[in-house]
């Protein structure tokens, strides 16, 4: 994948606006919503749906896992040009979806300011190569 194809990818992913929002999914069908927006039939077990329109999900969620990543991640993973810093990853239960996204914690969070079920929110950061990606913060953190 070419890396202008990754960028694409990627940002049709979310909104990025004042309040980033995750685009996904919703089945015209039985209403069931996926993210990431991929799907070709409806996951849902008791639908046969194909059809699917883009729909904004919530902002906000609750912490439901977390962990860091201490070593530099390997390539295509973009690489840092300067020494690596360690980030925190996380996993938020979106409070209206029910579903569960992963994303980078905003660099300021350490693992010490994290704990399951606290309250989350959508932001945008940038990966080591300037690209713009959703990340998490806790919720009203002006970070
Ligand atoms: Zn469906």
């Amino acid at each position: 994948m070419t890396e202008a194809a990754t960028e694409s990818a990627i940002s049709s992913w979310f909104d990025d606006g004042p309040e980033p929002t995750l685009l996904g999914l919703q089945c015209t069908t039985c209403g069931n919503k996926v993210f990431p927006p991929r799907a070709i039939l409806c996951p849902n077990p008791a639908c046969s749906g194909t059809d699917f329109q883009s729909v904004p999900l919530g902002r906000f969620g609750k912490l439901w896992s977390f962990t860091d990543a201490q070593y530099a991640p390997p390539p295509p993973y973009p690489a840092a040009t300067g020494e690596y810093e360690a980030f925190a990853l996380v996993a938020v239960e979106l409070d209206e979806e029910k579903m569960i996204v992963l994303g980078q914690a905003v660099p300021e969070v350490n693992l010490a300011d994290l704990s399951v079920g606290m309250p989350m929110e959508l932001t945008t950061g940038t990966l080591a190569d300037g690209t713009v990606v959703w990340k998490w913060k806790p919720a009203g953190d002006q970070s």
